[in-house]
């Protein structure tokens, strides 16, 4: 950004911009980006000196088809966002779409079920080599996804009956999940902001804190920062989930608790190369798109009766692959308004060993842990709240803030007036 030195104050900061954003995670971004390509100048400031919440601690997987009524629209609005902006900011995607996979007749239901909802194509069902293949873990070429069965499930590899999962092997069929894209996690946000920064009307501030809100006196708005203060005509918080640290009676009124979830990384074993983010059926526990179905009730009763270990940790059993192939495998859930910050090894060894299960290896190599946190909120998935005028709060209040951020920051940039 070019900034005229008469109109800074000592901080570097301008002393007004048309939009200021709270938070460089990918929802202020998201907003920041889309508010720079309306033409509006753009101020983004973060407490931090990079970006290190949620944002790069997750698994890069915009998880678009699994999501239902207006989550879908956000998703599905913003997959353009994220290919447009991988363009031009230069940060790695896919199109990878996501494969499920499915061990239990009861699963390959689910996955049917939503076929059959949606436009043809969009969810590919899988025979079981079919699916074994596109987890890389047969010689066998995948057909081609023409010609894999696109309604009613696949005669072939399909359970005659209904089977316990098999941690060993096991693997009945599955899905492609077409729409579905992955970036990297890791280095996404980061070159979005190094890139919102170099555009003429764009500014990335860093280890710099929003302290509060008041009335403006040349713009609607003005934020006091830890570097001085700076007005605006319109001001998106998007702090993730430490909206209760600023609006405490917001997040109150919204029921909003913190979600932690335990990661690990792994070395992909024998130059294993997955494509695809990798689903399974505590996935289909947790995403709407699947618990809606008329199947699902089945599917976690299935598993409560086989596997209640991971219902017990609140596990959603997946894994993605990054560019340098590490595989980052998750996750569990705790919920809590203060996150433990301790990481309980019982339950990573668990989430491994299923997912060593489902790629058919034993011992993963795990280079790294960590505890990723995300707002969470039983009232709802969204947060967007007027605080006062030209202050808006912005918080994904459930873990899908990659695959909705840029359909619901075009959402509120259109909004502004
Ligand atoms: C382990 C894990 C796995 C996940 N997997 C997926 C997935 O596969 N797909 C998906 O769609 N979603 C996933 N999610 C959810 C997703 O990561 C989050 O919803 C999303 O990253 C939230 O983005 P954010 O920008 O709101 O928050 P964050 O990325 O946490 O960013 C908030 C920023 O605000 C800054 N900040 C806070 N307070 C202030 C202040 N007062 N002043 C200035 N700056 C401040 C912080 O420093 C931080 O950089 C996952 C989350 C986790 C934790």
């Amino acid at each position: 950004m070019t900034q005229n030195p008469e109109t800074q104050p000592p901080s570097g900061l301008p002393a007004s911009v048309d939009v200021v954003v709270v938070g460089a995670g990918i929802v202020g971004l998201a907003h920041a980006a889309l508010a720079a390509d309306r033409g509006l100048s753009v101020l983004v400031i973060d407490r931090d000196h990079r970006a290190v919440g949620a944002s790069i601690r997750n698994f890069g997987h915009c998880c678009i088809t699994a999501q239902t009524g207006d989550l879908y629209e956000l998703a599905t609005a913003g997959r353009k966002h994220w290919l447009d902006f991988s363009a031009r900011a230069g940060y790695w995607s896919t199109e990878s779409g996501a494969v499920v996979v499915a061990r239990t007749a009861t699963e390959l239901r689910v996955l049917q079920e939503l076929g059959e909802r949606r436009e043809p194509g969009q969810i590919v069902l899988l025979s079981a080599a079919q699916t074994l293949a596109r987890l890389g873990r047969t010689g066998t070429n995948p057909a081609p996804i023409e010609d894999a069965p696109t309604a009613g499930i696949s005669t072939e590899g399909a359970p005659a009956e209904d089977t316990a999962p098999d941690q060993s092997a096991g693997v009945v069929g599955g899905a492609w999940l077409r729409d579905d894209l992955r970036v990297d996690p890791r280095t996404t946000v980061a070159q979005l902001a190094a890139w919102l920064d170099q555009q003429q009307d764009a500014a990335v501030r860093w280890n710099t804190s929003a302290l509060g809100f008041a009335a403006g006196t040349t713009r609607t708005a003005r934020v006091q920062t830890s570097r001085g203060d700076v007005e605006a005509d319109h001001v998106f918080v998007c702090v993730g989930h430490d909206v209760d640290l600023l609006f405490p009676e917001v997040a109150a009124e919204h029921r909003i608790d913190r979600c932690s979830l335990q990661m690990a990384a792994a070395e992909a074993p024998g130059g294993l190369e997955l494509a695809p983010a990798v689903l399974t059926a505590t996935s289909m526990l947790r995403y709407g798109a699947f618990v809606e179905l008329p199947s699902a009730p089945a599917l976690q009763a299935q598993v409560q009766a086989e596997d209640p270990e991971l219902l017990d940790i609140g596990a959603n059993v997946m894994f993605t692959q990054r560019p340098d192939g590490t595989l980052l495998l998750g996750d569990s859930h705790a919920y809590q308004k203060t996150a433990d910050p301790f990481l309980a090894e019982s339950t990573t060894d668990l989430l491994l060993d299923r997912i060593q299960g489902v790629l058919g290896v034993e011992n993963l190599t795990v280079t790294e842990r960590w505890q990723g946190i995300y707002a969470s909120s039983d009232v709802g998935p969204l947060l967007v709240a007027d605080i006062r005028q030209g202050v808006t709060a912005v918080s994904v209040t459930a873990g899908i803030g990659m695959t909705v951020s840029f359909g619901l920051a075009e959402r509120n940039i259109n909004a502004l007036p």
